[in-house]
């Protein structure tokens, strides 16, 4: 996913995605051809949204590092933006709180400004709870009472996160964080699958006769993350059992950091790889991938500078949560540590071979 890195907040990271700058400029050229007034309301609307957004992902953040999960950081995408942890989290309650605890942020600064502008009797338009406005008048109040701006951008934040019990939503976290407790993660997860592909398609439905089309990409976003979610789930448990050095390739291929990358490519051609590590010295090493290579490639630069520094994985971790790290890095092998020392590799490959294995032991087992 390409995307904007802002800066960094509490040590997390925060990424804008590019199709957030793509549907900002869309909707600001379509909003100018209609009137300047609805181009500024629009823009101060996506101001708030993308203020709001990001405090609420801060505090889902906050809530699961205090639980003890580290989250490196947090994507802004168009519709709400996504807290990156470092793993998901094991106990039902500890979803729960920290999936409640962003939409409880709207909510409460919802309750913030109504005090804030009843206490010191800012402007505000009350006239909105008696009367029927039409769009352009809408467009009015959002462009002249910024706080009324702020309170609608977070109400239908809120709103539309944790009512909706659709995973990957808040909404359907907390449901199946509840669910959870009764049934155990995979039921839970089943359940609250099967109700958010009804949801996607209701919401696909009504998007047509609404003629919204944030709607349609919701229901979109709706259907294919929870059965992603689905996926990775029903592969965590598969993998439950199997500890990574059942699957360490113990004779990983270990380049020195000066080897020019022309050697490397031929010799992992010709072993039918696609990657192997970087020996930086003191124990640490890189992951040279090539399905990594830039364009621009100069055959005979050092493998140091093509291969990425990576953490290592430790021999005593189990296969699923390996798999986790894998997904939230995004690299498809990293060197495996025992003691401190190298023991050998472990490729997302293997796990994914591993899984399907468990998984087709498991349908025989039934069938037996
Ligand atoms: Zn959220």
């Amino acid at each position: 996913m390409r995307s904007l890195v802002l800066g960094k907040v509490f040590g997390i990271a925060i990424e804008l995605h590019w199709s957030f700058l793509l549907i900002i400029f869309f909707i600001l050229v379509s909003a100018a051809t209609e009137s300047l007034q609805s181009m500024l309301a629009t823009a101060m609307l996506f101001f708030f949204l993308f203020l709001s957004v990001l405090l609420h992902e801060l505090t889902h953040s906050i809530v699961s590092i205090k639980r003890g999960i580290a989250v490196h950081k947090i994507m802004l995408l168009p519709i709400g933006g996504v807290a990156i942890a470092e793993e998901l989290p094991e106990k039902a309650s500890d979803e729960f709180l920290i999936s409640v605890s962003g939409p409880l942020f709207n909510f409460l600064l919802v309750i913030l400004v109504l005090l804030a502008v009843s206490f010191f009797s800012l402007p505000f338009p009350w006239q909105i709870l008696s009367q029927q406005l039409d769009a352009s008048e809408f467009d009015k109040l959002l462009f002249e009472y910024p706080l009324f701006t702020l309170l609608y951008v977070n109400l239908m934040l809120g709103t539309f996160n944790l009512l909706l019990p659709a995973l990957p939503l808040d909404g359907g976290r907390v449901l199946r964080s509840l669910l959870s407790m009764k049934f155990g993660l995979i039921k839970a997860t089943r359940i609250v699958t099967t109700i958010s592909a009804a949801v996607a398609l209701f919401l696909f439905m009504i998007s047509f006769a609404a003629q919204n089309l944030l709607m349609t990409i919701i229901s979109v976003f709706i259907f294919f993350g929870a059965s992603e979610e689905a996926r990775i789930i029903e592969t965590k448990h598969a993998l439950k059992g199997i500890t990574i050095m059942q699957l360490v390739d113990k004779k990983p291929i270990i380049f020195e950091s000066n080897t020019p990358i022309e050697l490397i490519i031929e010799e992992l051609l010709s072993r039918n790889k696609f990657s192997c590590l970087i020996d930086f010295g003191q124990n640490r090493y890189g992951v040279f991938d090539l399905n990594d290579l830039p364009q621009n490639l100069n055959l005979k630069s050092p493998a140091c500078e093509y291969a990425k520094a990576v953490e290592p994985l430790d021999a005593s971790l189990s296969a699923d949560k390996a798999l986790e790290r894998f997904i939230i890095k995004g690299q498809s092998m990293l060197p495996v540590f025992e003691s401190g020392q190298l023991v050998g590799t472990l490729s997302l490959e293997t796990i994914e071979r591993a899984y399907r294995i468990s998984a087709i032991k498991e349908t025989l087992s039934k069938t037996a």
